[in-house]
């Protein structure tokens, strides 16, 4: 097999090992004599799988007792509309815009009820994020809500909020599981998996205990968090495949050293990239450098068409996904926990050598 590295934003590159165990494991799971996706998702089998799976996850990232964890559906796109459902209460809610997503999560919001901005950085091209001290709301609200790695842009908030009169709901889709988090600074946390957790299909919802008695009684069963809870995330058949190579994930990076180590492995990576763009003047970078992602380096040439030939020749190369997002344009490689130190080696080996051919 031709060796690729995948730097597609998602659905993105997945561990080498914990595809081979997968492959291992597809049409006979553990001597069950059944694949994973034929299982009943009420079975003994797959309850221990899940089981697993949460205390996994819960250890991985340290979530405190006091929130409950849950696998669904629908991608963060769903939660835009789950969060007014579940939280807003009839009262007003607040949203940072940072970039694309969240500004699509504010937009999804409106027709709940009375949503203000709180921080904008639209104005400047979302080249930096809304500083903290920035964000305007009020305590008498019922959630702030602020996307933490914009994946379109390259945005990410390096450190994060601590707000103690309002509850603070984030979408951490691109960047969850890259660095430890104090869980005990939010109030709801939620990420698609196809980022930095797993297969499409899955969506990670974490909440805290106390803000599951608001949802507003017009919220579907499937869309109701309380619900869910009760129900262990199976008020309907839950993506039982994908929670299970989630559960994968969750052990190669337990046996990794946890998130302090992959961390520690995604800062290198990150400035690998950034130092050499930053000493050309052929790639440039337009993100502030208090928010350049760790997980999304975008970078251009002084020329569009330049851009897509450097995408396409890349991709011969066997690196795919290099294409930037439609709206950002330029080049983009998401460079999420499972690409390895080798893909940095071999996309800037491809930039050296694009340079000095052009
Ligand atoms: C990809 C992404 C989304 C959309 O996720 P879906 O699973 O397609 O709903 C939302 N927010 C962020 C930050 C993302 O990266």
């Amino acid at each position: 097999m031709k060796c690729t590295y995948n730097f597609s934003a998602g659905p993105a590159v997945l561990p080498k090992s914990v595809m081979l165990r997968a492959q291992a494991e597809m049409i006979d799971w553990h001597g069950s004599g059944m694949s994973v996706m034929e299982m009943s998702h009420r079975g003994k089998q797959f309850m221990s799988i899940i089981e697993k799976v949460e205390s996994d996850f819960r250890s991985l990232f340290n979530v405190p007792h006091n929130y409950k964890v849950l696998f669904l559906q629908g991608g963060a796109i769903a939660q835009n509309s789950m969060v007014p459902l579940n939280l807003l209460n009839g009262k007003k809610a607040h949203y940072v815009l940072s970039g694309y997503w969240s500004k699509r999560s504010y937009q999804d919001a409106l027709p709940f009820g009375e949503m203000s901005i709180a921080a904008s950085s639209e104005s400047i091209g979302y080249v930096k994020a809304p500083e903290f001290c920035d964000w305007k709301f009020d305590s008498a609200s019922s959630y702030v809500h602020f996307c933490s790695n914009e994946t379109i842009h390259g945005i990410e908030y390096l450190s994060m909020p601590s707000i103690k009169s309002v509850p603070v709901v984030v979408d951490m889709s691109s960047h969850i599981l890259s660095r430890p988090v104090d869980i005990s600074q939010f109030g709801v946390i939620y990420a698609g998996a196809q980022k930095n957790i797993g297969p499409a299909g899955l969506t990670i919802v974490i909440v805290r205990d106390d803000l599951l008695d608001v949802a507003s009684p017009m919220t579907p069963s499937v869309f109701h968090w309380k619900t869910q809870v009760e129900n262990q995330s199976m008020i309907n058949t839950p993506t039982t495949y994908s929670i299970y190579m989630a559960g994968l994930v969750f052990e190669w990076l337990i046996e990794l050293g946890g998130l302090k180590a992959i961390e520690k492995q995604n800062i290198e990576k990150a400035k690998l990239l950034y130092d050499y763009i930053d000493s050309t003047d052929f790639y440039s970078n337009s993100i502030d450098v208090s928010n350049r992602s760790r997980m999304n380096v975008t970078f251009r040439t002084h020329d569009e068409n330049l851009d897509a030939t450097f995408v396409t020749g890349a991709q011969n190369l066997g690196m795919i996904g290099l294409k930037g997002h439609r709206l950002a344009g330029g080049i983009r490689a998401s460079i999420y926990n499972a690409m390895p130190i080798e893909g940095i080696q071999a996309l800037l080996d491809c930039m050296k050598d694009f340079e000095k051919s052009h």
